[in-house]
């Protein structure tokens, strides 16, 4: 059981000319699983590597219940990774793979059995313990390296994009597993992704991160409906803001700009024919059924309003004239 502060970390890369983490700080409670969203190459996996041992930060400290961990060696911090691509000793069984960490410590063969059983019970495999790697399908395989992982009992689940090479149904599947056997585990956790949908779903608490710091931290439902910023805003897939009274529609803020903006989710946004309070003239630009909702994307003034409509929902043409209405009770405040 472990809490777990990251405090002030920088880190910037020999000959690179800006840093890749500026002043990054963040606690993740005892037990809890934080998602860490941010795009590709916004310093997520250097994140990761600084709290492993692998690299070390310019600044700032890492502690495990309040202890710096920043002078120990990467096998005694007592993290542990999962990446994308699993990398099982292709030569060692399923028992082996999974109970090596524990041959290393010097467990009897005994001990190792018996929690083996019991980690592929827990990670839905029973039973397949003589497999090789190569006779488990890509998903097994990952929670092959799940049970690597936790078998030795670590203070800290680093999970670096461990599902990204997977197929949806797959992805989806073992982002309950992970979740339930974490919970049940009740492991502190940090998951690396750049799927919003992965890090909601999986997450006791989101942190945005971008370009090298961290704009929001809150519970991913939170953070949904209410982001307290732009640039969380967008993060959580809004794209139209809104600005004074007269609705312009605005696809970003100018930068460093004070005013402030309204915002609306996709979803919430209403493409129709009829013109009301709160609509704008727009013309159909797309519009593409995606079974459970419409998107759209209509031109209003200089800019391309997204709409996602549930169904059901009206599909009007390319070229079509609509009005784009902005119900009041959904649009919100940002800065
Ligand atoms: P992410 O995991 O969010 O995609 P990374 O932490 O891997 O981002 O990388 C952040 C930035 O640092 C990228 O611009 C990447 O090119 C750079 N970077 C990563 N590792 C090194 C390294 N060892 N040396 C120099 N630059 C690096
Ligand atoms: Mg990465």
């Amino acid at each position: 059981m472990t809490k777990v502060n990251l405090i002030s970390l920088q880190k910037t890369y020999r000959g690179q000319p800006v840093p890749v983490l500026k002043d990054f700080s963040l606690s993740v409670n005892d037990g809890e699983m934080v998602a860490l969203l941010g795009p590709s190459g916004s310093g997520k996996s250097t994140l990761l590597k600084l709290i492993t041992g692998i690299e070390r930060p310019d600044a700032g400290d890492i502690q495990f219940d309040g202890v710096s961990i920043l002078n120990a060696p990467p096998n005694k911090r007592g993290a542990v990774f999962m990446f994308q691509k699993s990398y099982l000793f292709p030569f060692l069984n399923v028992e082996e793979n999974i109970g090596f960490g524990l041959k290393v410590q010097g467990v009897s063969s005994e001990t190792i059995r018996s929690e083996v059983t019991r980690m592929l019970d827990l990670i839905g495999l029973p039973g397949t313990e003589r497999r090789k790697p190569a006779q488990l399908s890509g998903g097994e395989q990952q929670r092959v390296a799940l049970a690597r992982a936790l078998v030795t009992r670590p203070k800290l689940l680093l999970l670096d994009e461990p599902l990204s090479s997977l197929d949806t149904e797959v992805r989806m599947n073992l982002q309950e597993s992970i979740r339930n056997i974490q919970r049940e585990l009740g492991i502190t956790t940090i998951l690396v992704t750049h799927d919003l949908g992965e890090a909601m779903a999986m997450s006791d608490r989101l942190a945005l991160l971008l370009k090298g710091e961290i704009v929001a931290v809150d519970k991913p439902e939170k953070l949904f409906h209410h982001p307290p910023s732009l640039a969380a805003a967008q993060f959580m897939g809004v794209s139209t803001f809104l600005s004074g009274d007269q609705l312009t529609v605005k696809n970003e803020a100018g930068a460093g700009s004070s005013e402030k903006l309204l915002a609306i989710r996709p979803e919430h946004i209403r493409i129709q024919k009829e013109a009301c309070k709160n609509s704008m003239q727009g013309v159909v630009s797309d519009c593409v059924f995606r079974g459970e909702y419409v998107e759209y994307q209509v031109a209003v003034k200089e800019i391309t309003v997204r709409a996602r409509m549930p169904m059901p929902a009206p599909m009007f043409p390319h070229g079509e004239q609509v009005r784009v209405r902005f119900p009041a009770e959904y649009l919100f405040e940002v800065n």
